[in-house]
């Protein structure tokens, strides 16, 4: 890495840890690194010692992704790869269980599962809503697993904050700004899915009013956008997963089953979101795609879903970015 040392007169920003009384403030600009400015140098001279502090800038348009967020003892934003996945619904206890248990023994480490559906008809399934409750109960304790799921309303949160770890917030509901701030006032992370016509600078935005008002865990999630293209469900924007990746702090994921659309080609957008450096993906599985009461177009069978599993490792490994490695349990017990 090559450093180029360039004198500034501006301020520290909040440089908590010490003054400088006769510092020198320098900005160091790494040839190497993801982005220019990435890294503030404070340099000191003292008696003759020189210390050298980094400190990580806090600003959004110059800061990598540093941020990790744990969810249900998984951390997002690391050195590994996690893996969300489950029904686009819960419609059974039966239904969630086999999907659940199927995705945990290929592999997976945190469930999905829609309690309430944001449904483009109203006249098309809406969810179990607080009739799953019981369910997601049953199915998170025997398998030892978090569920990350969607609230459409401020008032959802306070039903389900003991049976959900991560909230996550719709493409339809990215700029319900109410909604965000309220989930910025909880303890749980959120996932935040991008609007399906949103600019990255409006995603980025809409994490900035959770993040305002305290909860730092945020997750970006990229899910496709729409475009001129009408032969897949949406368009998966890589870009903004690459541009998220290095000019916000926050961990990056990708939603390949909403973005495409079409199962046989999900698998492919899961292999692509690990390559441009994704910090994981959150998939859409169903045991019996036909029956499914909502998306079963884009759903995995448990079989794709295992066949999905091996290749993603092998490519993972290849970038030297390896799944967790163990289920919670296995990592805890
Ligand atoms: C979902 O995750 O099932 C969902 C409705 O996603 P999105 O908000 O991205 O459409
Ligand atoms: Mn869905």
């Amino acid at each position: 890495m090559r450093i180029h040392w360039l004198p500034c007169r501006k301020r520290a920003p909040a440089c908590k840890k010490f003054v400088m009384p006769s510092s020198v403030m320098l900005f160091c600009r790494s040839t190497k690194g993801p982005s220019f400015f990435n890294l503030i140098v404070v340099k000191m001279l003292k008696q003759g010692r020189e210390e050298v502090r980094i400190m990580e800038t806090q600003t959004m348009q110059t800061s990598p992704s540093t941020q990790i967020v744990n969810v249900g003892g998984f951390d997002i934003g690391g050195p590994n790869f996690t893996v969300i996945a489950g029904p686009c619904s819960i419609e059974s206890q039966a239904q969630f269980m086999e999907t659940a248990s199927g995705v945990k023994a290929a592999g997976a480490h945190l469930l999905r599962g829609g309690i309430w559906k944001m449904r483009t008809s109203p006249t098309a399934f809406q969810g179990l809503g607080a009739n799953s409750f019981d369910m997601v109960r049953t199915v998170c304790k025997e398998l030892n697993m978090s569920l990350v799921s969607e609230v459409t309303d401020v008032r959802q949160i306070e039903e389900v904050y003991d049976i959900v770890e991560c909230f996550q917030v719709g493409s339809r509901s990215m700029q319900n700004y109410e909604l965000l701030k309220e989930l910025g006032r909880q303890k749980k992370p959120v996932l935040l899915k991008r609007g399906l016509a949103a600019y990255i600078d409006e995603w980025i935005k809409a994490s900035e009013y959770v993040t305002k008002m305290g909860n730092q865990n945020v997750i970006l999630c990229e899910r496709g956008i729409r475009t001129f293209e009408t032969a897949t469900r949406n368009t998966l924007d890589l870009n903004a997963v690459a541009y998220a990746k290095k000019n916000t702090h926050l961990p990056v994921i990708v939603d390949p089953s909403h973005a495409v659309g079409i199962r046989a080609l999900v698998p492919d957008l899961a292999y692509a979101a690990a390559a441009v450096g994704a910090d994981g993906i959150i998939v859409e599985v169903h045991p019996r795609p036909a029956e499914a009461l909502s998306d079963g177009m884009q759903a995995l069978t448990l079989n794709d879903f295992s066949v999905m599993m091996k290749k993603l490792d092998r490519i993972l490994t290849a970038i030297d970015r390896p799944l967790h490695k163990a289920h919670k349990a296995e990592v805890y017990v």
